[in-house]
């Protein structure tokens, strides 16, 4: 048995990764590996915390990165990790899937918090459920136990300088007979609403397009961004799909979120969970967002937001 593995798709979440493979390596004293296919970023994961890479060849233009799962899956069941942690990216839950799958092995998905159980030798995941009502906590105990973790459940692991490892290159794949024809970039309305430290958020609360002006001055004048909830960016298509926050859509983790005609349904908070405060402007004084909110403002927006900007003014 070899341990815990990760797969890094970059190094942000692939840091993250590192804090909690790190903790179960120890856990389970053993080693942490990093597999990558960015040769540029070996070192750079031993000196976050890994003890070993695993080198994947690049790959030829035309090649999707999921040609790499066959040789992955391969290296896991010769090397049979204890644990194998991917992030619930779009490509790391269709690898961990497909890896999982060829693997036989037991696999948690979406996990906000992992925990490595002495007495029983199993992994602990816990992953939102009831869309978001509830927390389950699952139990693995057969090797490779595998997870993909949430994007930011885990702080990025910090530099070492001393820190030393090995790299190693693992095999090149089979030409896939997917190919790759060409890439293009998403269209991003505005900046990251994931990593923005202020997040005003706009609910049906509005009555036209127009006056999402408003908000966006709202978020301007505090150097933050705007968001949405789920009927903006899809029943009135006001906002595009990547401004929405919930269950369904981003998760972001601002220092302060501004709820403006946000009722506050679970689907939606599931996304501001992790905010710092949560203030709430809304008219209707028994609207969930409250029971949620740090600070509530109970009434019309449309008075409410002149006034914060009046006083930001100051
Ligand atoms: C499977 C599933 C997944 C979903 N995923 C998501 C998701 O990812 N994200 C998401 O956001 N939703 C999601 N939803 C939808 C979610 O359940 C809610 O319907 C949605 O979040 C409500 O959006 P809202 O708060 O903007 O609208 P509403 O619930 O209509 O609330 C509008 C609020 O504005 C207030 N208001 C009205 N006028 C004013 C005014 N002038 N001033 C102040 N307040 C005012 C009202 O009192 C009300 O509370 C999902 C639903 C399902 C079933």
């Amino acid at each position: 048995m070899t341990g815990v593995w990760i797969l890094a798709e970059n190094l942000e979440t692939g840091r993250e990764l590192i804090t909690i493979g790190r903790t179960l390596a120890d856990n389970i004293k053993s080693d942490l590996t990093v597999i990558t296919w960015q040769s540029e970023l070996s070192q750079e994961y031993i000196a976050y915390g890994a003890d070993k890479v695993l080198l994947l060849p690049a790959l030829p233009q035309d090649q999707p990165l999921q040609s790499y799962i066959p040789v992955i899956a391969e290296q896991a069941r010769q090397d049979m990790p204890e644990i194998f942690l991917l992030t619930s990216s779009l490509l790391g839950k269709e690898m961990a899937a497909r890896i999982a799958g060829q693997l036989n092995a037991g696999l948690g998905s979406e996990c906000t918090a992992l925990r490595w159980i002495e007495s029983e030798a199993a992994l602990e995941m816990d992953r939102l459920f009831y869309g978001g009502a509830a927390v389950q906590s699952i139990r693995c105990s057969h090797a490779p136990r595998m997870a993909t973790v949430a994007p930011r459940s885990y702080s990025p692991a910090s530099r070492q300088e001393d820190k030393r490892g090995t790299i190693d290159e693992l095999p090149a794949p089979q030409p896939s007979p997917v190919k790759l024809l060409e890439r293009n970039a998403r269209s991003q309305a505005a900046g990251d609403i994931s990593e923005a430290k202020v997040v005003v958020c706009i609910g049906r609360g509005f009555m036209k397009q127009d006056d999402l002006d408003l908000a966006r001055q709202l978020a301007e004048a505090l150097g933050g961004e705007i968001a949405c909830t789920r009927p903006i960016s899809q029943d009135m298509g006001w906002l595009p799909e990547d401004l929405c926050i919930g269950l369904s859509a981003k998760k972001v983790k601002p220092d302060l979120y501004i709820g403006l005609g946000v009722s506050g349904q679970i689907q939606h908070l599931t996304g501001i969970r992790d905010a710092r405060i949560i203030v709430a402007v809304n008219q209707d004084a028994s609207a969930p967002i409250f029971a949620a909110a740090d600070y509530g403002i109970v009434g019309d927006l449309y008075e409410v937001v002149p006034r914060l900007m009046q006083a930001l003014s100051k």
